[in-house]
C-alpha cells in the first residue's frame, strides 16, 4: 500500500487508533471511501467489546479535513520536490548551526515501524539526540518507574490479571472513560465474582459509580498513602519476608522512610484529606487480598513527583510479592495506542533503541548495527526542555509528526509563539489544517488510519498489526516512506531502502535482539525473520518473543529482574510538598484530563456527529464553594486563569470533584473553540526524573464571564468564525449533516444581530427580530433545504432541540415544518430527548429518566426500557449515577413525607 494503490473490500482485521486498550477491530470497506468496523472477537485486548470511540471509527474516514497534497509555503507541490526541500534545509540548518539544531517531535499515534525510521535518522544518521515525543506527556513517569524498580521499562503483568484478581485498585485513572473496555472487563469480574474495586482519584467520576470504595484524596498526596500502606503492611505482618530477600534489595531505607512520613493511618488521613476509616478499610482490602492489581495512569504520571508516585505503588507489591503472578501486579494503562511502540524503538529522547540507552557499550552496539555515521553522543532534550530550546533559538528546524503541540503542549501560548522562531518546521500530518500546522513551512500529507500498514503495542506488551484497508487519500504517504525519502536525498539512502513496513519491522526486531544475552528484556528476535506474508498475518504477540510464535504473558515471574543484582529495588519515597501551592492571585488547582466521547485535539472524533453528542463544549468542573465565591452560575460562562494563560468554558458546577479544585478537558483548540485551549494555561513543571509534566496542578482562577446574549447557528456548511469583541464566546461541533456553533455576545441586541446576520449564508431568509425581548431567529433556505439557522436571546445556555438539528438533514421540507423552524420545534412537538447520553443508540437523559422513574431499577432494566447501554456499555456508568441520584431523591422524598 506505500504506493497508494486501491485497497480491497475484503473484510481486515486492525487495531484500534486511540486507547491503550488497543482493541483489535474488523474494517470492512463500503468500496466509497468508508468502512464498517466492528469488534474483533479474536482480539486478547477485548473479545469483540469496543467503546464508543472505537465504535464511531467508520465515521472518521471522511477525506473532507485531509491533507491531501505536500505543501512548502502554503504552495502545493510534488513529494519529489517535497522531500529534497525538507533534505535541502535540514541539511543547512546542520551545516551551519550543527546537528543539534534539528529536533523531532514524534506521537503515540505513530506506529513502531514510523517511530524505528525517525528515531534511526534523527538520532543515527543527522546526529541530533532532540527527538522526543508526546508520549513524554502520557507515561514517562512509568517508564522511570520501572526501570528504578525493575531495571528495564516493562509492564510486568496482563490483562487477563483483571479477570482473575480479587482486588483491583485504580489510581489516577477515570478508567471508564479512558480506558472503558477494561472498565468493562473490570466490572464483569465485580459483578460474576465479586472483584473489590477501590478508585484512588480526587475526583468522583464515572469510574466511580463501579467501585466498592472511593478515596478522593488530595492532590498530589498519592505517595503518603502509599507509602502509609507499605508502613501498615509491614505492621501486620503481611509482607513476604522470603520473596523480599530473595528477589529485592533497598526494602529496609524504603520502610524506614514510609515511616517517617506516613508512619500511622491518621498521619495518612491528614496528609491525604481522607477520612481515617477510609484509609483503614483500603489497607485492610488490601491486606485480606493477595489477588491484587493497581492499574495507574495519568493522575499518577503526570505529575511533577510521578516517579515517586509509580514506585511507591511497586513498593507495596514487591513487599507482599504480588507481582507478575496470576491476578497480581502494578499496571501501568498508557493513554495512547503506541506509547509503548514508541518506547521500543527509542521515540524518547533519553533513549536510543531497543530499550537501549546511551551507555559506551549500548551506544556503540546500536552505532555498529545501524552502520551509523553520526550517532548521538548523549541524551536529548525531554518535550518541555525541547520547546524552551526552540524559543530560545537553540533549535532552528523542527519535525513535527502526528502531534499538535501547540495545543497539548504545557503553556501551550509559549509553545506556538516558540514555533514562530524556527527557521524550518515540517508537519506531517493527517488533517489540513490544526493549530501547530498552521506555523508550519512545509506540510507532508501521512497515511491515516485505515490507509496505515504498521504495528502497535498496547498496555500489556501486546504487539499487534495496524493493516490498511481504505486507498489512501489524495498523495498522502506512510510516515516512514516520507522520512526514508527524505534520508535518500541526504545521502543515506542504503540504509534507508525500506521497501515495506514488514522490512523495518524484522530490522527492528533483529536489533532488539543483537548481541543481547538476556541483558535487555525487550527481545523480539523471535520476529526477525517473518516473511511479508507473515508480517501480514501476525497474530497479536506479547513481548518477549524470543522465538517464533512463542508469546509472553508475564514477566519477571521467576523473580528475576532486569538490574545488575537481578533483583528489584525498592526506592524510597519521600512526600514532597506540591512545588505550586495555590496563592491569594491563584486560590484553586487546575487538572486536566479526558471526556468520554473525545480523542486529544478531536481532529477525529470530533468528525462524528455522535461522538459530539455526549459534550458538545468546553467546560470546567468547579466546586459549589468555590462557584458561588465567584459568582460563578451553573451552565454559565467561566473565566479560567493561570499565569501562563486563559480561557473561556461553560461551567458545571458539581461536588465531584473537591473544594479547591478546578477539572477542563483538554480537547479543544482554536479550530473549534473561541478560548478552550486548556494547555495554554497548565504550568510547565515537570518530574526531575522522568520529564513529564505536571498536567494536573496548576494554580489557577475562576470567574464568571458576563454575556447578555446567547445563541446557536447550526448550519450545512462551516461557517466563519465568530471573531468581534463583543464575541465573549464561541465552540464548534459536529451536528449529523452540519455544524452547531454555539455563541455568547456582550453586547448590544442591534450589534449582536448585525454579527450573527453577517455570518449566515446567502439565500432566502426567514426571519424573525424584535428588539423588545432582544429576540432574533433567522433561518437561511435554499432550494428547499435549510442551509442555516440561528437564533439569538438573552436566556443563557439556548439550544436547538433533536427536531430542528434534524432539519438540516432534510432534502426538502414540508410547508409545515418551515413554519415551525423559526419556533424552533413543531407546534405538537414531542418533548426534547435532553443531553445523548447513550451515543450508540442516541438515548438522551430524559428517556432514561423516564425508564428510571417508571420503574427501572438497574441498567439491564433500563437497556430493555430504552437501549441504552446495550452496545458499547461507555455510557452504563453515567446511567449508573442517574440511578443513584434517583435513588437518593427518592429515599429524600420518603423522609419528607413521613415528616410531613
Ligand atoms: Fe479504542 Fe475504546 Fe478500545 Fe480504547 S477502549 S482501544 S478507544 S475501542
Amino acid at each position: 500500500m506505500a504506493d497508494g494503490s486501491q485497497a480491497s473490500l475484503r473484510s481486515v482485521r486492525t487495531t484500534c487508533p486511540y486507547c491503550g486498550v488497543g482493541c483489535g477491530v474488523t474494517a470492512v470497506p463500503d468500496g466509497l471511501g468508508g468502512a464498517t468496523v466492528t469488534g474483533d472477537t479474536e482480539h486478547p485486548a477485548n473479545f469483540g467489546r469496543l467503546c464508543s470511540k472505537g465504535s464511531a471509527l467508520g465515521e472518521t474516514l471522511s477525506p473532507a479535513t485531509r491533507l491531501l497534497y505536500p505543501e512548502i509555503a502554503g504552495t502545493r507541490v510534488d513529494w519529489d520536490r517535497a522531500t529534497r526541500h525538507v533534505a535541502s534545509e535540514l541539511q543547512r540548518v546542520r551545516q551551519n548551526y550543527g546537528p543539534k539544531a534539528i529536533a523531532f517531535y514524534l506521537s503515540g499515534q505513530l506506529l513502531t515501524e514510523d517511530y524505528y525510521v525517525a528515531n534511526k535518522l534523527a538520532k543515527g544518521f543527522i546526529g541530533t539526540p532532540h527527538v522526543d515525543t508526546n508520549s513524554r506527556l502520557c507515561m514517562a513517569s512509568s517508564v522511570a518507574g520501572h526501570k528504578r524498580a525493575f531495571g528495564a521499562d516493562v509492564v510486568p503483568g496482563c490483562y487477563d490479571d483483571l479477570d482473575t484478581a480479587d482486588l483491583v485498585v485504580l489510581v489516577g485513572s477515570n478508567t471508564a472513560w479512558c480506558h472503558p473496555v477494561l472498565y468493562q472487563r473490570i466490572q464483569k469480574a465485580r459483578q460474576t465474582r465479586g472483584t473489590k474495586v477501590v478508585n484512588i482519584d480526587p475526583r468522583r467520576t464515572a469510574t466511580s459509580e463501579g467501585a466498592d470504595l472511593q478515596l478522593s484524596l488530595a492532590a498530589g498526596s498519592d505517595t503518603c498513602l502509599w507509602n502509609g500502606l507499605l508502613v501498615w503492611l509491614a505492621g501486620q505482618n503481611l509482607i513476604d519476608a522470603g520473596y523480599i530477600s530473595a528477589h529485592t534489595e533497598d526494602f529496609e531505607p524504603a520502610l524506614a522512610l514510609a515511616r517517617e512520613r506516613a508512619g500511622t493511618i491518621s498521619k495518612v488521613a491528614f496528609h491525604t484529606g481522607l477520612p481515617a476509616e477510609d484509609v483503614q478499610a483500603f489497607f485492610e482490602l488490601w491486606g485480606a487480598n493477595p489477588r491484587v492489581v493497581s492499574c495507574y495512569s495519568q493522575g499518577v504520571n503526570q505529575s511533577i513527583q510521578g516517579t515517586d508516585k509509580v514506585n511507591a505503588i511497586i513498593n507495596c507489591h514487591l513487599a507482599t510479592g504480588r507481582i507478575a503472578k496470576p491476578g497480581m501486579g502494578p499496571l501501568s494503562l498508557t493513554g495512547q495506542p503506541n506509547a509503548m511502540g514508541g518506547r521500543e524503538v527509542g521515540g524518547l529522547a533519553n533513549m536510543l533503541a531497543a530499550h537501549m540507552e546511551f551507555s559506551p557499550r549500548e551506544r556503540e552496539l546500536v552505532e555498529r548495527f545501524w552502520k551509523a555515521p553520526h550517532l548521538a553522543e548523549h541524551e536529548g532534550l525531554k518535550a518541555v526542555a525541547l520547546f524552551d530550546a526552540i524559543d530560545r533559538g537553540e533549535i532552528k528546524a523542527l519535525w513535527v509528526i502526528g502531534s499538535n503541540p501547540a495545543v497539548s503542549m504545557p503553556r501551550a501560548n509559549a509553545t506556538r509563539a516558540a514555533l514562530s522562531k524556527l527557521e524550518l518546521l515540517v508537519v506531517s500530518e493527517v488533517v489540513h489544517a490544526n493549530d501547530t500546522s498552521a506555523a508550519a513551512t512545509v506540510k507532508l500529507p501521512a497515511h491515516g488510519w485505515g490507509e496505515k500498514d504498521g504495528t502497535v503495542t498496547n498496555s500489556e506488551r501486546c504487539i499487534s498489526r495496524q493493516r490498511p484497508f481504505l486507498t489512501p487519500a489524495g498523495d498522502a504517504r506512510p510516515d516512514w516512506w516520507i522520512l526514508s525519502r527524505v534520508a535518500g536525498h541526504l545521502g543515506w539512502g542504503d540504509a534507508f531502502n525500506y521497501r515495506s513496513a514488514a522490512g523495518i519491522f524484522v530490522e527492528h526486531a533483529a536489533l532488539s535482539g543483537f548481541e543481547n544475552t538476556g541483558e535487555r528484556v525487550f527481545n523480539i528476535a523471535g520476529l526477525a525473520d517473518l516473511s511479508e506474508s507473515a508480517y501480514d498475518n501476525l497474530e497479536p504477540v506479547q513481548w518477549p518473543v524470543l522465538e517464533p510464535g512463542r508469546s509472553t504473558q508475564r514477566v519477571f515471574s521467576d523473580g528475576q529482574f532486569a538490574t545488575p543484582s537481578r533483583r528489584a529495588r525498592f526506592i524510597a519515597v519521600a512526600r514532597t510538598l506540591e512545588r505550586n501551592a495555590t496563592s491569594d492571585a491563584y486560590p484553586l488547582l487546575l487538572n486536566t484530563g479526558r471526556i468520554r466521547d473525545q480523542w486529544h485535539t478531536m481532529t477525529r472524533t470530533g468528525l462524528t456527529a455522535r461522538l459530539s453528542a455526549h459534550i458538545s463544549e468546553p467546560f470546567a468542573e468547579i466546586h459549589p464553594t468555590d462557584a458561588a465565591a465567584a459568582g460563578i452560575e451553573d451552565g454559565g460562562l467561566v473565566r479560567l486563569e493561570t499565569a501562563h494563560g486563559a480561557a473561556v468554558v461553560k461551567a458545571v458546577v458539581t461536588d465531584r470533584g473537591l473544594a479547591g479544585a478546578v477539572f477542563a478537558p483538554i480537547h479543544w483548540s482554536a479550530q473549534n473553540s473561541s478560548a478552550g485551549r486548556i494547555g495554554a494555561l497548565v504550568h510547565s513543571a515537570a518530574d526531575p526524573v522522568s520529564g513529564q509534566p505536571d498536567l494536573k496542578a496548576t494554580p489557577a482562577r475562576a470567574s464568571a464571564v458576563e454575556a447578555a446574549l446567547s445563541g446557536f447557528i447550526l448550519s450545512a456548511l462551516e461557517l466563519p468564525i465568530l471573531s468581534h469583541p463583543d464575541v465573549v464566546y464561541w465552540a464548534r461541533s459536529k451536528n449529523q449533516t452540519g455544524t452547531l456553533t454555539t455563541f455568547a455576545i456582550d453586547g448590544t441586541f442591534a450589534v449582536a444581530r448585525s454579527i450573527i446576520e453577517a455570518c449566515l449564508p446567502h439565500g432566502a431568509r426567514l426571519t424573525m427580530s424584535d428588539a423588545r425581548v432582544a429576540g432574533f431567529r433567522s433561518a437561511v433556505l435554499c432550494d428547499g433545504r435549510l442551509e442555516a439557522i440561528a437564533f439569538l436571546g438573552s436566556p443563557p445556555n439556548l439550544q436547538p432541540g433533536a427536531w430542528l438539528k434534524s432539519m438540516l438533514m432534510r432534502d426538502q421540507l414540508a410547508p409545515f415544518e418551515r413554519l415551525a423552524l423559526l419556533a424552533g420545534e413543531l407546534p405538537n412537538g414531542a418533548e426534547d430527548a435532553g443531553p445523548i447520553v447513550c451515543v450508540c443508540h442516541q438515548v438522551g437523559s430524559r428517556r432514561i429518566g423516564e425508564a428510571i422513574a417508571a420503574g427501572c431499577q438497574s441498567t439491564e432494566a433500563v437497556g430493555l426500557a430504552c437501549s441504552a447501554g446495550t452496545n458499547c456499555g461507555s455510557c452504563v456508568p453515567e446511567i449508573n449515577r442517574m440511578l443513584s441520584g434517583y435513588a437518593v431523591r427518592a429515599g429524600a422524598a420518603k423522609k419528607q413525607a413521613v415528616k410531613i
